[in-house]
C-alpha cells in the first residue's frame, strides 16, 4: 500500500500516477486519486494503478494539488466503493490513509448518532467524517480539527487531507506508518518512501510519530499533537534514480 501527495506547480496527475507506480512493489488491491481544481475530483477503483490510469487518464482535471493511494484492504472488501480517497459528507474534504484506525467502530456509532452517514465499510471514512464533525461543532480551522481528531483515534496511520475550501493547503500526518516529505522550491511532495520524489528534489524530511505537516506552496509548518511548532530537520537524499 502507498500514499503520494503533491502541492506545487506541476501537473499533479502525472506526479501522482508516476509516484504510485513506484510504490506498487509494496502491494495493493485498489488505487485512487483526488485532484483539486476549484472542486475536488475523486477517481478510484479496485485494481491496478494502470486501470485507474485508463479509467481516469482522459478525464482527469488539470491540477497542481492532489493525493493518490494504493490500498491494502483491512476494513471493507477491496472494491470501488471502499477504495480511497474518501470524502466528508459535504464532499469538501478528501483523505487517503494507510494503516488502521483501531477504535473506528465506537467513533462511527457516535457519528451516526449525530446524523453522519457512511458510504463505505472503511475505518478511513470514519476519520474524515470525525474531522468534519469536529469542524462543525467547534467551528475550528481544518488544521485544528485534524489535530483534535488525531488525539481521539488509536492505531496507525499515514494520511493526507485536502480541502476544497483551501487550494493552497495539503495536510499530512503519521503515527506508526511510513512517510517522507519532499521539499522543493514552490512545491512539496508526500510519499510512503522517497522513490516518488527523487526525480524532483533531494531534500527530504522524515516526520516523527504524531506530527502534523501543513504544506502551502511556499511554506511548511510542522506541529505535534499538543500544537507545539517544530522545525524540520531536512536531510539530503543519497539515492540515485533508477532507470
Ligand atoms: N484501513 C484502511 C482501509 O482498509 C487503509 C488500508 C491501507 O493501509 O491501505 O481502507
Amino acid at each position: 500500500c502507498g500514499i503520494v501527495g503533491y502541492i506545487g506547480y506541476r501537473n499533479a496527475w502525472e506526479v501522482i500516477i508516476k509516484g504510485l507506480k513506484r510504490l506498487e512493489y509494496r502491494g495493493y488491491d485498489s488505487a485512487g486519486i483526488a485532484l483539486m481544481n476549484e472542486k475536488l475530483h475523486v477517481y478510484k477503483r479496485a485494481g491496478k494503478v494502470s486501470d485507474l490510469e485508463t479509467y481516469a487518464g482522459q478525464v482527469a482535471t488539470n491540477s497542481s494539488l492532489g493525493m493518490g493511494h494504493t490500498r491494502w484492504a483491512t476494513h471493507g472488501a477491496p472494491n470501488d466503493r471502499n477504495a480511497h480517497p474518501h470524502a466528508s459528507s459535504d464532499q469538501k474534504l478528501a483523505i487517503v490513509h494507510n494503516g488502521i484506525i483501531e477504535n473506528y467502530a465506537s467513533i462511527k456509532a457516535m457519528l451516526i448518532q449525530k446524523g453522519q452517514y457512511f458510504v463505505s465499510d472503511t475505518d478511513t471514512e470514519v476519520l474524515i467524517k470525525l474531522i468534519e464533525q469536529i469542524q462543525l461543532e467547534e467551528n475550528s480551522s481544518l488544521q485544528e480539527a485534524v489535530r483534535l481528531a488525531l488525539t481521539q483515534v488509536s492505531g496507525a496511520f499515514a494520511l493526507v487531507i485536502a480541502s476544497q475550501d483551501d487550494s493552497d493547503l495539503l495536510i499530512a500526518a503519521r503515527r506508526g506508518s511510513p512517510m517522507v516529505i519532499g521539499i522543493g522550491e514552490g512545491e512539496y511532495f508526500i510519499a510512503s518512501d522517497a522513490s516518488p520524489m527523487i526525480e524532483y528534489t533531494k531534500h527530504v524530511y522524515y516526520p516523527e510519530d504524531n506530527e502534523l505537516i501543513f504544506l502551502h506552496r511556499n511554506e511548511i509548518e510542522i506541529r505535534n499533537l499538543t500544537n507545539v511548532v517544530l522545525s524540520p530537520y531536512i536531510q539530503e537524499l543519497e539515492l540515485e534514480l533508477e532507470a
